[in-house]
């Protein structure tokens, strides 16, 4: 169906032509939406091909067939929605309160837990949890509560993931003495970098009960004797540890919370009368309160939790084997997502150039199968410009040797050293920051005088500072590194690039670990996954190094472990078409 008309100037944008493929993007999406009535599109559109305008146009075309007047954006970075501001100036971001000063006057009573060196934010004001003192909560109020006014009432609103799982919670508020619908639950959402949406939930349902706030409260947890046995890992590596038995902290969650919630009330009543009082201790006591409230909350809702094989627990110990903290954390995004967000939209637009693969995203984020489509779009930049040579050197692991490595580190070095690459900048991604190390000093070597260099530990450079000595030199540097395989935008700068190791993630990690050995209905839904989530990482990296039309560079890859990562996961067609197995002459 044709929706999208012949200029963006017809819906009001400044710019005066589509990019090439931007209007059939837009159409194949308001069809799903609108003639198939589907709730979730997931985009898939390589660099290029302007995805800020092609979520500006779909919401202004809903609006026009009267489908929905306003958006909410959630991307993660600020240069992004910087982009979506700069497209639309309509368009509000609105952020977290820890960003915002609190602007009670100085001389006010309320403005307690404050000095000169840790001002009063917005977090910590007395507005979280009761009226503003000075009455600032409206839309011509403090700096915090003006930019969410303006972005309440603005058609187009982006926030990162974790704020907007927390305001979306709300049902209702307040506009001076009216009660409004939450402003924030609208008719589309635009769920931007959406690869990184189910981490992003996952990490926003997160409880924390916190060893100090345990210890205050008197209340012991669950003996170690607790745990029980689990079994993990495939035929090769199969263990049995021991693991947080889910049902017994729900139980123990359960009997804490009559005691807490009468410590909660006595501590609200201390705070009251040293507060009203303006006695000393009126700080400490709100400190308290606020702690042991945060404690509470975070027990009812491990008491509530429902379905606990679909969840994590973790015990952080200090050096002296005193409880830190304990995490609860769900392992699938399916557990969540749809209530903290998706619930509150009509419509759900999910949007990346590496959306991963789109039938195991759909279910990590409990979207209905006949709710949801995926389209996906081919690149606009020649593949000429950006190939991708699979160049088995050696197969890395944890075994590897050092004659494997050597002959990575050779590898590069001849890559390093073709005519065409030896006065442009070089990229190495390792995998992680021991590979790094290791190639550094390998590669010295092979790269005829000139000195890969990398970030961190027993480096001169921070993550930071490496990026930006790699950015601003003048010489061709080549950096090596496992920090970069995403969010790196830097046009014309890259020349080359290099996946040494192919990046799965690490094993030793719990939570991956665990996911890895998840089946859901005897399917081995985690071991996909985590093949899956490998591929899109080296797809990411992938798309590092061409980000303009003009640009031009190859991607090597040297890993041997890539072939059986490729025959098993899905890579969009934009990958496929610009990549060769590499033969030397
Ligand atoms: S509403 Fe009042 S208490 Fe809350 S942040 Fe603004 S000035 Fe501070």
């Amino acid at each position: 169906m044709k929706y999208c008309p012949d200029s963006p100037k017809d819906l009001g944008f400044t710019v005066d032509s589509w990019w090439t493929g931007q209007q059939e993007s837009i159409d194949l999406i308001l069809t799903e939406f609108i003639n198939n009535g589907k709730k979730y599109v997931m985009l898939g559109a390589p660099t290029g091909c302007g995805k800020t305008l092609i979520a500006s146009a779909v919401q202004r075309l809903l609006a026009k067939h009267a489908l929905g007047r306003a958006s909410l954006v959630l991307t993660h970075t600020i240069g992004l929605q910087k982009q979506y501001q700069k497209t639309l100036v309509d368009a509000a971001v609105v952020t977290g309160r820890g960003n915002h000063l609190c602007e009670l006057s100085e001389d006010s009573d309320y403005r307690i837990g404050t000095d000169s060196k840790n001002p009063l934010t917005a977090e910590d004001a007395p507005c979280v949890e009761g009226p503003c003192p000075e009455d600032m909560k409206g839309p011509g109020g403090c700096g915090y509560y003006r930019q969410w006014w303006i972005a309440a009432r603005s058609p187009m609103t982006i926030m990162n993931y974790a704020y907007a799982a927390r305001v979306l919670q709300q049902p209702y508020y307040k506009d001076g003495e009216t009660t409004i619908p939450n402003p924030f639950r609208r008719d589309l959402l635009v769920a931007d970098e959406c690869h990184l949406a189910h981490d992003a939930l996952v990490q926003a349902a997160n409880l924390t009960l916190w060893g100090g706030s345990l210890a205050r409260a008197n209340i012991q947890i669950p003996s170690l004797v607790t745990r029980v046995e689990t079994t993990e890992g495939g035929p090769r590596s199969q263990k049995t540890v021991l693991r947080e038995s889910v049902p017994v902290w729900i139980d123990w969650a359960t009997a804490q919370l009559q005691p807490l919630r009468r410590q909660v009330g006595d501590l609200a009543q201390q705070f009251d009368s040293l507060a009203r009082s303006k006695a000393r201790g009126a700080v400490e006591a709100r400190t308290r309160l606020k702690r042991a409230q945060s404690l509470l909350d975070s027990l009812t809702a491990l008491s509530k939790i429902a379905n606990p094989n679909e969840w994590i627990i973790r015990r952080d110990l200090t050096f002296d084997k005193k409880i830190r903290s304990i995490t609860i954390e769900p392992l699938w995004g399916w557990s969540v997502a749809g209530d903290m967000v998706f619930k509150h939209f009509q419509r759900v637009l999910l949007m990346s150039a590496t959306p991963g693969t789109p039938e195991l995203e759909r279910i990590k984020l409990g979207l209905p199968k006949d709710e949801f489509v995926y389209i996906e779009r081919p690149s606009t930049f020649k593949r000429e410009n950006r190939p991708v040579y699979f160049w088995p050197i050696a197969k890395l692991s944890y075994t590897s040797t050092d004659a494997d490595w050597e002959r990575i580190a050779k590898a590069i070095g001849w890559i390093a050293t073709r005519p065409e690459h030896l006065q442009r900048k070089g990229l190495v991604h390792s995998g992680s920051k021991a590979n790094a190390d290791r190639l550094v000093k390998l590669l010295d070597r092979y790269l005829g005088g000139r000195r890969a260099f990398s970030h961190g530990d027993g480096h001169s450079h921070s993550r930071e500072s490496a990026l930006e000595e790699f950015t601003t030199s003048d010489e061709p540097r080549i950096l090596v590194t496992a920090s970069f395989t995403t969010g790196l935008d830097l046009p014309y700068i890259i020349g080359w690039q290099v996946i040494a190791k192919v990046p799965f993630a690490s094993l030793g990690d719990e939570i991956t670990a665990r996911r890895k050995a998840f089946k859901l209905n005897g399917y081995d839904f985690g071991a996909k996954a985590y093949t899956a989530d490998t591929a899109n990482t080296v797809v990411q990296a992938a798309g590092r190094i061409v980000r303009a039309p003009d640009d031009t560079g190859p991607t090597y890859i040297l890993d041997g472990n890539w072939e059986i990562v490729k025959q098993q996961a899905y890579l969009p067609a934009w990958f496929l078409d610009a990549y060769q197995v590499f033969r030397v002459e």
